[in-house]
């Protein structure tokens, strides 16, 4: 039995949480749930954002899955999300984009499989920002390190390789960013030359961007640093049928906290017509990195059953299930 840290989040979070944990339960996965919330609901009853009983949960657990959280908007509110990333050193953000049977997109017979990985800690998310009043000009500094990048390429590398993956791209922009830019390239290259068996190529970023959208079916692994990363990782997700359908997961060395990408949709929480879709397939990822192989094959085969049935969606996907009677289909296409 695997004990997990859930935290519902916001909005809808707590709506797709419960689904997640109906299809678990139905599907009798060896997990059992830990619940410590954070986020805007958490911070007006309690004053926190993230709880001291929080991080505890999730240093004993090591694995988390969490729902979407409001970011209040103003002075003083650190992301959440980047505050857990840094702490933990969660420095791998994987984001997987395939097309699904039933999942309406422009390229939806395009076959698009592609697995991003995002450098989550350094970059220009690193929050090494200087404003200086007089001169009136901000800085913030993008900063990559050998080390860091070492670590998610060869990430990259490894993952392709365990998963029968046939080509890693490293997307960067060394010719303007000669130094940093220049680090991540050296660490592609020195990733590439221990898997010697995995095609490697580097593009530009603004060129990746383009060939992403012109003939995205040529890359299959793609490593990037934290800002392209960011963007790269929701181009694809719109390839294939938008936020609301990819999976995401925070990983680092000692732990992982899985998440649903797309936000706390203030504008449907409480009706109960959100589409858990993401939030199951993180769930899934997870299962996976539990080693719980079987069972999460054998419920991404279930939602991907659900989803060929459009009648059996939720409203976004055009279907007008509820959240609940989306989770229940899934269940009762569990074989
Ligand atoms: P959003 O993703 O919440 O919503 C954008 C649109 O997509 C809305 O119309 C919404 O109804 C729809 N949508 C999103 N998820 C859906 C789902 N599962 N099913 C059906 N429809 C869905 O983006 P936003 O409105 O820009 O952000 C709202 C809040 O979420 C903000 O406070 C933002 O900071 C936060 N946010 C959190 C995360 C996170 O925790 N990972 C990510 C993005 C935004």
């Amino acid at each position: 039995m695997h004990t997990i840290t859930l935290i519902p989040g916001d909005g809808i979070g707590p709506e797709i949480t419960r689904a997640v944990q109906d299809i678990f339960t139905a599907a009798q996965v060896p997990v059992q749930w830990e619940e410590q919330n954070a986020g805007q609901t958490t911070f007006d009853q309690s004053g926190e954002l993230l709880p001291q009983a929080l991080f505890d949960s999730l240093e004993k657990n090591r694995v988390g899955l969490k729902g979407p959280i409001t970011t209040p908007v103003g002075k003083g509110f650190r992301s959440i999300n980047v505050t857990l990333r840094q702490k933990y050193d969660l420095y791998q953000n994987l984001r997987p984009a395939k097309t699904t049977e039933g999942i309406a997109s422009r390229y939806a017979e395009s076959g698009i499989d592609v697995v991003l990985f995002r450098e989550n800690t350094e970059g220009l998310y690193s929050g090494l920002e200087v404003y200086d009043e007089q001169r009136g000009i901000a800085d913030s500094f993008n900063r990559i390190s050998v080390e860091g990048s070492r670590k998610i390429c060869r990430a990259a590398f490894a993952y392709a390789a365990k998963h029968g993956r046939k080509k890693v791209t490293l997307a960067h922009k060394a010719n303007i960013l000669k130094m940093a830019g220049t680090l991540m390239l050296n660490a592609a290259q020195e990733a590439s030359r221990e898997f010697p068996h995995i095609q490697y190529e580097d593009k530009i970023i603004d060129n990746m961007c383009m060939q992403l959208v012109i003939k995205p079916e040529q890359f299959d692994v793609i490593v990037t640093t934290n800002l392209f990363g960011d963007i790269l990782s929701d181009l694809l997700a719109g390839l294939v049928g938008g936020l609301g359908v990819v999976a995401g997961a925070n990983i680092g060395d000692d732990m992982a906290i899985f998440e649903a990408v797309h936000g706390s949709a203030p504008d449907i929480a409480g009706k109960g017509i959100a589409n858990p879709t993401a939030l199951l397939r993180s769930a899934l990822l997870m299962l996976e990195h539990l080693g719980e192989h079987t069972q999460a094959k054998r419920i991404e085969a279930a939602l991907n059953e659900t989803l060929r049935h459009r009648e059996q969606c939720t409203g976004d996907l055009g279907g007008s299930a509820s959240t609940q009677q989306f989770a229940q289909n899934v269940i009762n296409n569990l074989k």
